[in-house]
């Protein structure tokens, strides 16, 4: 998972995630203990969270 630059900190994602992996420091902050479920992408209201482009 990737937080792009539209993220403005809210915080909102912080409580969908099941693995509590995400953290918010300015920015949200996505740690080792994702888990890729993908949880989170439709959760942030501005679109921030993106999978990794592989
Ligand atoms: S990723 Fe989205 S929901 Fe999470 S802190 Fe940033 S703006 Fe808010
Ligand atoms: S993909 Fe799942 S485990 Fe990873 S940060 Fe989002 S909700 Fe949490």
């Amino acid at each position: 998972m990737r937080i792009s630059t539209d993220c403005v900190g809210c915080g909102q994602c912080v409580v969908c995630c099941p693995s509590e992996a995400i953290s918010v420091c300015g920015r949200a902050v996505i740690g080792d203990d994702c888990t890729q479920c993908g949880v989170c992408i439709p959760y942030c209201p501005l679109g921030a969270i993106r999978e990794d482009e592989t």
